[in-house]
């Protein structure tokens, strides 16, 4: 049975046209008890050599996790009531056997004896970057402590897990508690005749019985979710709409059964006690262990962006105070007049839509400038495949990437949205990771997921520029998982690259789309054949860095918080709330409004993996503009100069990936640290 079930033992590529919903259970259920079959043998002998601990961890759950990638993947882009049920089915024990092979006492006793071992010195420097993490991961985990430290560490470690969940089922439910319904068509004017369509067509759902639903005659259904909220925060001309709905807002899952308020303050104590058990002041310094920052680096970075972006912020505010006026705004400019005047000052100064851009960007001529600028940079060639794979979706295109004429990659593109079966967003997934298997090398295979707009009759697909910007983006990870040059899977591509590091491929590749000879070569209109005309290109450029300094701000804001909460903040005597009133007076313009409760809904850091980190946004910011001035100083015109930094990318961020610490992969691409300067400069705040 088990042989003829498509996950079972895949070889090579995926079977992705005959996998089954009915397959997973049976499929993932088998592999999985052949992983804990191979944890149990090496559990009860584990020799404290290279190959026979390392190699084996290596190789351990290869065709479970190879069969798991490929059923997650199908979960995400081709969803089916029965395939979600079994995924849902097994997901709890792939997360066990995951945690058993990483929180393992002997082979962790194992991996620190092989690390004074006399064969520790023989190891070359990935394979000691292998241990290493190793041996920290399990270390953060708990697996060092013994006896009443240890029970009480995986009881903090259970409690926050539900806690975890509890808080954003509460701000899943907050958000979802509250609506408000519109028959005045007076009440929504500003809106676009999208934007009401949209909240009519959520009317129509929430009320299928009831008559309406119409764009135009309404009613029209107003929630708290982002693209509504932010409908009305943008356009609408009723203040008293913004008023309401922004003050709902911000004081969700703060009060009430829903109260995320107890969470917070259990969270962090728990945090702190963890940290203590394990030896470390706080929080921010356990969960810093294992990123590129420490708490220092990070927190003098957020202040020297804070510093130069706020007098920026300032000025921002102060014209658009003035417009707020000119335009008839009675009174002081209050939070939630902030959104809808920058976006009327924005129309008034760049005066373009994006509905203007998209006639420009038919994907077709989008790829091959993306494909133009990864040939041009790393000196390999990308051709289509399809037919070579089987897919899932007819839409659903397949390359590979060659250099000097020998394929080392390859990868899937999965461009449209498919509401029905596909998440949104976009991401970058691994589907076969670069390693040998008995021998053989097998190539890397990613997944580059996107969610554009379809094509529509015989016209191509036609992007919106931040979609154009978005499958840069993913295929900047996309790259540094194809072009790895490592062939041990657990540092390979992205994995074990520092959570604050992993940004960098993804954003570098982003600035390609400001690039004006790149975007003259990747537009070209769909009816006339003309690329993008300069005019429109500087716009675009202009706009980039609009409000620059008062967007810094606001993720400062939280990335400041954030650490305050994790490092100088003690849960048992300090106050949340004037700690928050604290970094906001040295992080706002307009003063917050008083009922602002945006810790209950601070969900990155108390229900997701942001807790202390929430800095990472702006650190691989940072990376990534300073590895993309580092074209600009060879001239980024001069085709032979940009090559020559394009193939030293290559060869270190992409093809060391985690295998050596982000430092000194940094540091090998650019011959120093990063500095915050050309992030400054590309966003208009330096100087
Ligand atoms: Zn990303």
């Amino acid at each position: 049975m088990t042989a003829a079930n498509p996950l079972y033992r895949i070889d090579g590529l995926p079977p992705f046209d005959r996998i089954t919903a009915s397959d997973v259970e049976p499929g993932i259920r088998t592999l999985i008890a052949e992983t804990r079959a191979e944890l149990e043998r090496l559990e009860a002998d584990p020799a404290a050599r290279w190959d026979a601990l390392v190699g084996q961890l290596d190789e351990m759950g290869r065709t479970l996790w190879t069969a798991w990638s490929a059923v997650r993947h199908l979960t995400a882009v081709m969803n089916t009531p029965e395939l979600r049920a079994a995924h849902e089915a097994v997901q709890e024990e792939i997360v066990e056997v995951g945690l058993r092979i990483g929180q393992s006492r002997p082979i962790y006793d194992a991996l620190v004896a092989l690390q004074t071992s006399p064969e520790w010195g023989a190891l070359d420097a990935t394979q000691r970057r292998i241990v290493e993490l190793r041996v920290l991961q399990a270390e953060l985990n708990g697996v060092g402590l013994d006896g009443e430290a240890r029970a009480r560490f995986n009881a903090i470690a259970a409690e926050l897990n539900r806690l975890a969940t509890e808080f954003s089922n509460h701000l899943l439910d907050a958000t979802r508690a509250w609506e408000r319904v519109i028959t005045e068509a007076s009440e929504i004017a500003g809106l676009t005749a999208d934007e009401r369509g949209m909240l009519a067509a959520s009317y129509q759902q929430a009320y299928p019985d009831a008559a309406g639903g119409d764009a135009d005659t309404g009613p029209w259904r107003v929630t708290l979710d982002f693209p509504p909220l932010r409908a009305v925060l943008d356009h609408a001309h009723s203040r008293e709409l913004r008023e309401t709905v922004f003050k709902t807002f911000s004081s969700r899952a703060s009060s009430g059964e829903l109260d995320n308020t107890p969470f917070v303050g259990r969270i962090l104590a728990l945090r702190k006690e963890q940290a203590a058990l394990l030896g470390f002041r706080n929080w921010a310094e356990l969960a810093m262990e294992s990123k590129m920052a420490d708490v220092e680096s990070a927190s003098s970075l957020m202040q020297t962006l804070l510093d130069t972006s706020y007098p920026r912020a300032r000025g921002e505010i102060d014209a658009l105070r003035e417009f707020a006026a000119a335009e008839g705004l009675r009174g002081e400019l209050l939070p939630w007049d902030y959104r809808y005047y920058r976006d009327r000052l924005r129309e008034r100064q760049f005066g373009f839509s994006s509905e203007e851009l998209r006639p420009y960007f038919p994907l077709p001529r989008v790829l091959a400038g993306l494909f133009g600028v990864v040939e041009r940079l790393f000196g390999v060639t990308i051709e289509p495949a399809d037919g070579d794979a089987p897919v899932w979706h007819p839409d659903v295109r397949f390359f590979r990437i060659l250099e000097d004429g020998a394929p080392i990659a390859a990868f899937y593109l999965d461009p449209y949205s498919r509401p029905e079966t596909k998440r949104g967003g976009a991401w970058m997934d691994e589907c076969l990771d670069r390693r040998r298997v008995q021998g053989e090398l097998q190539l890397p295979v990613a997944h580059a997921v996107c969610n554009g707009t379809p094509p529509v009759g015989d016209r191509p697909s036609l992007m919106a520029f931040d979609e154009v910007e978005t499958l840069f983006h993913e295929f900047g990870h996309a790259l540094q998982h194809m072009l790895t040059r490592i062939e041990r899977p657990s540092v390979a591509g992205i994995q074990g690259v520092e959570w604050d590091a992993v940004e960098l491929a993804s954003q570098f590749m982003e600035n390609w789309c400001y690039h004006r000879p790149t975007v003259r070569g990747m537009t070209a209109h769909v009816d006339t054949g003309e690329p993008l005309p300069d005019e429109l290109f500087d716009k675009l450029v202009a706009a980039r860095t609009f409000f620059s300094g008062s967007d810094f701000i606001r993720q400062l804001r939280f990335g400041l918080l954030d650490m305050a909460l994790h490092t100088t903040f003690d849960p048992d005597r300090d106050d949340l709330l004037a700690l928050q009133r604290e970094v906001s007076a040295r992080t706002t313009v307009i003063a917050p409004w008083e009922g602002d409760r945006m810790l209950c809904a601070f969900a990155h850091i108390f229900a997701g993996g942001y807790s202390a980190g929430y800095y990472s946004y702006k650190w691989a910011e940072v990376l990534s503009a300073d590895a993309f001035a580092a074209f600009e100083e060879a001239g980024l015109d001069d085709d032979a100069k940009v090559a020559a930094v394009g193939r030293r990318f290559r060869e270190t961020v992409l093809g060391l990936g985690g295998s050596r610490h982000p430092v000194e992969v940094y540091r090998a691409f650019r011959g120093r640290d990063a500095t915050p300067d050309a992030l400054l400069r590309h966003n208009a705040l330096a100087g």
